[in-house]
């Protein structure tokens, strides 16, 4: 995991879409200066996505200021989901700029106001309180006290657990990273937190019990009972694959919380704002969690997140005692609410909903090529999904998946790195904006990407 990719600039395919041109060497090499000098004060850990200076980006396309332009398919790691610069996200935060309120600590401001009001009305019914943070670390953060807050009201002090899944990833502050176990033994992420227990994500490919029989016989043999346990908490699809739980799954955890006071908790950090096909991922699941937490596409392009929740839940601290310093910034509410609104109003939701029907199908199509080296292919909505193996098994194959996205910038793809288990997922999930041209036009370039990759590191498979 964690590969670098290689800065120097190399010849790259000529090339000329209504979406994409390369016209240099990738990465044009007047970027070399701005590149070096992350290199040189940066730490190493920022070093991991695909080295093209981001100049500007409108829609779902960016540019690099030397006559380069990608088709973005990353969404800058599914954060501009109404679209990069969408007008109305940029005209709200120009306005609210305007006023010369760029900040008010905890005093009230108006777009917060308005924001955490439309954030309540989107919501299910019961879920009737929103916190805004900055980030969605800080997010899952704040719901995994709030559960443990609860679960000691409810059970006394023994009511702490905490129930993740493994192969979780909840974001990099203590609490957060401790929740996932993405990186496994290898990693700086370790759970020091003895009341926090993972168990298998039933992500019917590597995973392939996916009952809730798992769940259960699971706890049993870590020794953990209802009564110890706070909150159970999943990414409504776990980013890796990305793995949507199974309908029937998703619904007996949640009556099992509720039979034992547990406090079930959503994380929609990447599966809010339409990009499942539904304003939240778990509508999918037919329930309604206790809390849930957002970030990346809450504002399509600024720092924010939240947690929303059950009043009782989240009501439980006197006031001043759960803030914090730029919680409600009033130039990241306006962008929030105008970026929420904007994706409504225009449809992104059913657009992300429909091209479901052109993504699959077309990744599924790039596996079909490479049966042996790609081993799954999971997705819903705009988010899906490439999983590359060594041939004939299940062990991630990160070397093929990073040659993969490198071949995709070179012809103009935007691609975050590799992600999950064992960097082998090559992810796709543009800004839900994007028309059905401009994915086949990105969808095409990838596919054409991968088969090179397979040429050059597996000659013989691609000869098959
Ligand atoms: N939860 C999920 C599901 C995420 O995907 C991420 C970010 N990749 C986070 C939490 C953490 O968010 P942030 O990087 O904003 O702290």
């Amino acid at each position: 995991m964690g590969k670098p990719f290689d800065i120097t600039p190399r010849e790259a395919p000529e090339v000329s879409t209504p979406y994409r041109r390369i016209v240099s060497r990738i990465p044009h090499p007047d970027t070399l200066p701005t590149l070096e000098k992350l290199q040189r004060y940066e730490p190493r850990s920022m070093q991991g996505q695909p080295p093209i200076v981001w100049d500007h980006a409108e829609g779902c396309q960016v540019w690099d200021g030397h006559g380069n332009m990608w088709v973005d398919l990353s969404c800058g790691v599914l954060v501009t989901n109404a679209g990069h610069a969408h007008p109305k996200v940029r005209r709200a935060v120009e306005e609210q700029l305007q006023k010369n309120l760029m900040h008010s600590y905890c005093f009230p401001n108006e777009p917060r106001a308005e924001l955490v009001e439309c954030l309540v009305n989107l919501a299910p019914e019961g879920l009737d309180k929103c916190f805004l943070l900055t980030t969605g670390s800080e997010t899952t953060e704040c719901a995994l006290k709030l559960a443990r807050s609860w679960g000691q009201g409810l059970g006394g002090e023994r009511k702490i657990g905490i129930v993740a899944f493994e192969q979780a990833f909840h974001g990099r502050t203590m609490g957060s990273q401790q929740m996932g176990t993405l990186g496994g033994g290898d990693s700086w992420i370790v759970n020091l937190d003895p009341d926090i227990h993972h168990v298998p994500f039933p992500d019917g490919y590597r995973v392939t019990d996916t009952s809730f029989d798992l769940f259960l016989k699971t706890l049993d043999e870590k020794g953990v009972t209802p009564d110890r346990i706070a909150g159970v908490i999943t990414e409504t699809y776990q980013g890796v694959g990305p793995d949507f739980l199974p309908v029937e799954y998703a619904q007996q955890l949640s009556a099992w919380c509720k039979e034992h006071d547990v406090v079930m908790i959503y994380d929609e950090v990447q599966a809010g704002f339409g990009r499942t096909g539904k304003q939240w991922g778990f509508e999918h699941y037919g329930i309604v969690p206790d809390l849930f937490t957002c970030g990346k596409g809450i504002t399509s392009g600024l720092p924010l997140g939240c947690v929303i929740g059950r009043s009782e839940i989240m009501d439980q601290y006197d006031p001043g005692s759960m803030t914090s310093t730029h919680s409600g910034n009033p130039i990241c509410c306006a962008a929030a609410l105008a970026s929420a609104r904007a994706i409504v109003e225009e449809g992104m939701i059913e657009n992300a909903a429909r091209l479901e029907g052109v993504l699959m199908p077309a990744l599924k199509a790039i596996q079909s090529r490479h049966p042996e080296l790609i081993g799954c292919v999971h997705g819903g909505g705009l988010v899906g999904g490439l999983q590359f193996v060594h041939p004939g098994t299940k062990d991630p194959h990160p070397d093929l998946a990073h040659r993969a996205v490198e071949g995709a910038f070179q012809r103009g793809v935007m691609m975050f790195a590799p992600v999950g288990v064992g960097g082998g997922c090559v992810k796709v999930n543009p800004p839900l904006c994007i028309t059905e041209d401009a994915l086949r036009d990105g969808l095409g370039a990838l596919s054409e990407a991968v088969d090179q990759a397979v040429s050059e590191l597996q000659p013989a498979l691609a000869a098959v």
